[in-house]
């Protein structure tokens, strides 16, 4: 199979143009490495066709090296060269598709999940604030969430391993309240009716109403409240994305720590050919950068592209958003960054407070009992913070958060900011919902990504879902053909309403 790999090399006389860097897409200093591959791997070819002699030679001069400095085995490539599903993520998204294809048939194929930052320092599951909620306006978002939420009620079931402590995702079952104003509240109503349709249990509430059920609440210029009663909440997603990986591991799932690079393709324009129209490009083979920066080709039948935040740089390297005819239109994710503040208020509201959406989309909610709550809101329009690192901006609390939430509920016209982090939205600037599925010009490549904000109480229901696609080739379970790319070809957008 490898040898496949030097053979496209050869042949391939579009990969100049393809590896030219493009912005965000495989970096000059990567291109450099992959060259090199290339060379080397022309080189053997070369040797091994033409100077079988010299093949020798070289081999035994090499070996000769290696008895010299102690080594007696020949190394063996560090990473596999061949799988026939990889997975470009090990975020919660990427894991749950690991786990539900490996659960599904553990034993019928190689799965490799490939991730560079096995530690997830900027993967926004680790940077999480785990909520889940049936409080969305569309049917898809609503039933990935209702799915979601009956896996996290049997997680322990699902997810425990022989031997192993079950896992402890600490789900807290206390409900979202969105409030709105008199502008907002007929939104509230019309997603109502549709959640309690498909069978979410969410209550309606006037002011008065809020009042008593929240006395600590100031209901000033709000019309409605909408507050969850089952199946919302939060939990940890640092330990649900672990359970994940554990299960898909123990169920024969490879992960390897490797940074995806580029990828070489094959024009198989069976017509017009190479020189007279557009390429038909496709890909089998993928440049991975292994943690010591070695360079290595992983063959794939089927690619699933998880990379959170940064699909877009991967679709980039896949020449979508760069490329000609179809591969003009580019995948619409790209980071945006969000604060989470953790602040201390030892007199506001306990056991009692859900998590609260305020209508200027502030939201806040406790964490623990013990005085502590974490809260957040997404920027206006055209204010984006800029995304090339995580820092934090304390004056964005001070002046957009605070003030709104010490206007709700007044306790908190006293805190205490502790600490605070950042992390990335992976935003689908399309429509604000994810893409899912196959990619319409490429058979053999899948995307799951562009969750804007709610991809980890949807990861249970996705990776079920891109496991019957990927298996069975259709959605049996959930129908997500509505949240394919093809929306974004055809320019229809289909918005969500509530994103927080
Ligand atoms: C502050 C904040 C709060 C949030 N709150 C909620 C919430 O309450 N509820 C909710 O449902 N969602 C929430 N989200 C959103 C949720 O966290 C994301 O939608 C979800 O984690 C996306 O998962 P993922 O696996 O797609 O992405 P990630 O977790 O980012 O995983 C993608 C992985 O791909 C890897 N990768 C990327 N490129 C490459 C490459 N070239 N080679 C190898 N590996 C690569 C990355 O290292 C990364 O680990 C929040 C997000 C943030 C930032």
């Amino acid at each position: 199979m490898n040898k496949l790999c030097s053979n496209l090399f050869l042949k391939n006389r579009h990969f100049a143009n393809l590896f030219i860097p493009k912005p965000y897409s495989t970096s000059l200093e990567d291109t450099e490495k992959i060259k090199k591959f290339r060379e080397r791997q022309r080189l053997r070819k070369e040797i091994s066709e033409e100077r079988a002699g010299e093949k020798t030679f070289m081999m035994l001069k090499d070996e000769m090296g290696r008895l010299k400095k102690g080594e007696f085995s020949l190394p063996e490539p560090k990473l596999p060269r061949y799988s026939e599903y990889v997975i470009i993520g090990g975020g919660i998204i990427g894991s749950s598709i690991a786990y539900a294809m490996k659960n599904r048939a553990p034993e019928s194929f190689d799965l490799m999940v490939v991730e560079r930052d096995p530690k997830y320092t900027r993967s926004s599951s680790a940077l999480s604030v785990g909520g889940i909620r049936q409080q969305f306006s569309l049917p898809e978002n609503i039933e990935l969430s209702l799915y979601s939420s009956e896996f996290l009620r049997n997680v322990k079931q699902h997810l425990s391993i022989l031997d192993d402590d079950p896992p402890d995702i600490s789900f807290q079952p206390h409900g979202y309240l969105f409030l709105a104003t008199e502008a907002g509240a007929e939104q509230i109503i019309q997603n109502h009716r549709l959640q309690t349709e498909l069978g979410a249990k969410i209550e309606l509430y006037r002011p008065k109403q809020l009042k008593e059920k929240f006395p600590w609440l100031n209901v000033e210029g709000i019309e409605l409240g909408a507050y969850g009663v089952e199946n919302e909440g939060w939990f940890d997603p640092w330990a649900l994305l672990s359970a994940f990986k554990k299960k898909a591991c123990s169920l024969g799932a490879n992960y390897v720590n490797a940074e995806v690079i580029g990828f070489e393709f094959e024009d198989r324009n069976p017509i017009l050919g190479p020189e007279r129209g557009d390429p038909l490009l496709r890909t089998n083979y993928m440049y991975v950068k292994d943690d010591e920066g070695e360079v290595q080709c992983i063959e794939f039948a089927f690619l699933v592209v998880a990379g959170g935040a940064y699909s877009a740089e991967i679709a980039r390297m896949l020449n979508i958003g760069t490329g000609r005819g179809p591969l003009a239109v580019p995948l619409p994710v790209e980071p945006r960054k969000r604060y989470v503040y953790v602040f201390n208020c030892p007199n506001g509201p306990s056991l009692d407070m859900p998590l609260i959406v305020d209508p200027t989309g502030t939201y806040v909610r406790r964490e623990g009992l013990g005085g502590k709550y974490i809260c957040g809101r997404s920027p206006a329009a055209g204010e984006e913070p800029d995304v090339s690192n995580l820092e934090v901006d304390y004056n964005f609390f001070e002046k957009e958060v605070w003030p709104s939430l010490a206007k709700r509920v007044p306790a908190f016209e006293a805190v205490k900011v502790s600490s605070a982090w950042a992390g990335y939205y992976d935003y689908n600037t399309f429509d604000q919902n994810a893409i899912v599925g196959m990619h319409p010009y490429f058979p053999n490549i899948y995307f799951a990504t562009g969750f804007s904000g709610h991809g980890i109480q949807m990861a249970p229901a996705i990776g079920r879902a891109m496991m019957e696609l990927l298996i069975d080739k259709e959605y049996t379970t959930l129908d997500l053909k509505r949240f394919s790319m093809k929306r974004v070809f055809n320019d229809h957008p289909i918005y969500e309403q509530n994103i927080v």
